[in-house]
């Protein structure tokens, strides 16, 4: 059986599979294991939940980790792999994609200039050793990964300036008030707060737009107050997090929409619509750590044959996936924050595609043969999404939407990928330096 991620839902998955003597491979492009919340801190060990989970799946000798391995493309029974320099394919009887999500990050006049980031990709840097101490960072955007992000760069010395959450206050306060049905989730805010005490957390308000010369200077704020500037020396924005599809689409599982997103879809067992390929944690929805973690559990038990063992979690994947449902409901993004762009404000960031030479296109191959927008080494992974969430391109939801590869590739891997394209091709006769399967 082949797992694809090692974060919460992925690490779950491969544990679950592997208890029932099943030989698993666990694949990753990151170099250690633990996803997005627990990636590897340079300054801090991880939590306890994690150095478990990561402990049992070395522990166990039927589950083999795969680290800085790239899945670049994916067929029915196969999948090609960039690992060391190398190509290599590994054939599987169940899969699992456990491949995440990412942020949602939406243009706005000077989000190009250097100093202005993802929310979730400066904590990310900042974890892994980017200097952050001494810098005045401002943080926007919407959601609870605001206050994570905040936390983390404040406890690597950022002086954290202020963090401006679109939401309007009755809505943060409804969320706040649901709260208590989830103890975990209000001892973790409460933490969260204690963190952050000092910080200013101002509701209802977003960023307009960024200045600077040759790097970021000022931001400027808006809120029911009128239009602020702020000097700063990092502004990370991010509107929330969306579902990781590429590589569910490639293999002709269906999506459907989450919001203006796509999801991969699952049935009550975790299974795609493609027999023997599984689906967990936030591709099939945003969700958070507890969802990740129970879904991967049910999708790794019911790869391995186990279904009474996936039922038996469905109570605690209900609850968990009702926190989740709180989070679009109370942290709706209001239109201002989409209609900030200006007909010249770049969007994708890649090929130097403007907002005006994009419009009209609805459809995201048009636009990309027309103007190369998303062709560049993000994929149409930033642009794509939120042109998407702005309502210019209409989401791709349909089987075999994405193409291989799914990453920018070495050459040796595009000539690989190549037979991918081709799904009723049953002759492999392509390169490949190493095969494997599981
Ligand atoms: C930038 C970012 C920061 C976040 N920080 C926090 C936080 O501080 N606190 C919090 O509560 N939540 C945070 N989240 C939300 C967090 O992602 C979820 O709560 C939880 O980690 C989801 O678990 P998962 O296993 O579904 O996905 P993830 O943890 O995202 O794991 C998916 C894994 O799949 C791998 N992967 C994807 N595609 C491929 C491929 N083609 N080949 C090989 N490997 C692949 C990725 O490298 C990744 O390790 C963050 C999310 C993002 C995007």
């Amino acid at each position: 059986m082949l797992v694809i991620g090692a974060g919460p839902a992925g690490l779950a998955a491969a544990r679950a599979a592997a208890s029932h003597g099943v030989n698993v491979v666990l694949v990753d492009l990151q170099a250690n294991p633990g996803g997005q919340i627990w990636r590897h801190d340079v300054r801090k060990s991880a939590p306890a939940a994690a150095r478990l989970a990561v402990a049992e799946m070395r522990a166990r000798s039927n589950l083999h980790w795969l680290p800085q391995a790239q899945v670049v493309a994916t067929a029915p029974g196969r999948v090609l792999i960039e690992e060391a320099g190398l190509v290599r394919e590994i054939e599987y009887g169940a899969l699992v994609l456990a491949t995440g999500a990412r942020e949602l990050l939406l243009p706005f006049p000077g989000w190009t200039l250097p100093g202005v980031s993802g929310a979730g990709a400066l904590q990310a840097l900042t974890k892994q050793g980017w200097p952050i101490a001494g810098k005045r960072v401002l943080l926007a955007g919407s959601g609870p990964l605001l206050l994570a992000s905040a936390a983390t760069l404040r406890r690597h010395g950022a002086q954290v300036l202020a963090i401006c959450e679109q939401a309007p206050d009755a809505a943060l306060m409804a969320f706040a008030s649901q709260l208590w049905r989830w103890p975990g989730k209000l001892l973790q805010a409460a933490a969260l707060r204690t963190r952050l005490a000092g910080v200013a957390y101002r509701r209802a308000s977003w960023v307009r737009a960024a200045h600077g010369d040759e790097r970021v200077r000022e931001v400027e704020i808006e809120s029911a107050r009128g239009i602020e500037r702020i000097a700063c020396d990092q502004v990370a924005v991010g509107y929330g997090l969306v579902p990781n599809t590429e590589l569910a689409a490639q293999l002709g599982c269906a999506l459907e929409l989450d919001g203006r997103h796509p999801r991969v879809r699952v049935d009550e067992r975790l299974m795609t619509s493609v027999d023997g390929v599984y689906a967990a944690g936030e591709a099939c929805g945003i969700g958070g750590v507890d969802v990740a973690r129970v879904e991967g559990a049910m999708a790794g038990h019911a790869a391995a044959g186990a279904d009474d063992a996936a039922r038996a979690l469905h109570p605690r994947r209900r609850h968990a996936r009702a926190f989740a449902d709180l989070l679009p409901r109370y942290f709706d993004l209001r239109d201002d924050v989409r209609k900030l762009a200006e007909p010249t404000t770049l969007v994708c960031r890649c090929e130097d595609v403007a907002l005006a030479q994009l419009q009209g296109y609805s459809d995201a191959r048009a636009a990309k043969l027309a103007t190369r927008c998303g062709m560049g080494s993000c994929q149409g992974r930033i642009c794509g999404t939120a042109l998407t969430e702005l309502g210019l391109l209409v989401p791709a939801t349909r089987a075999h939407a994405a193409r291989p590869p799914v990453f920018p590739t070495r050459l040796a891997s595009l000539a690989a990928a190549g037979s991918y394209l081709d799904r009723s091709c049953s002759e492999r006769t392509f390169l490949t330096e190493s095969k494997g399967s599981v």
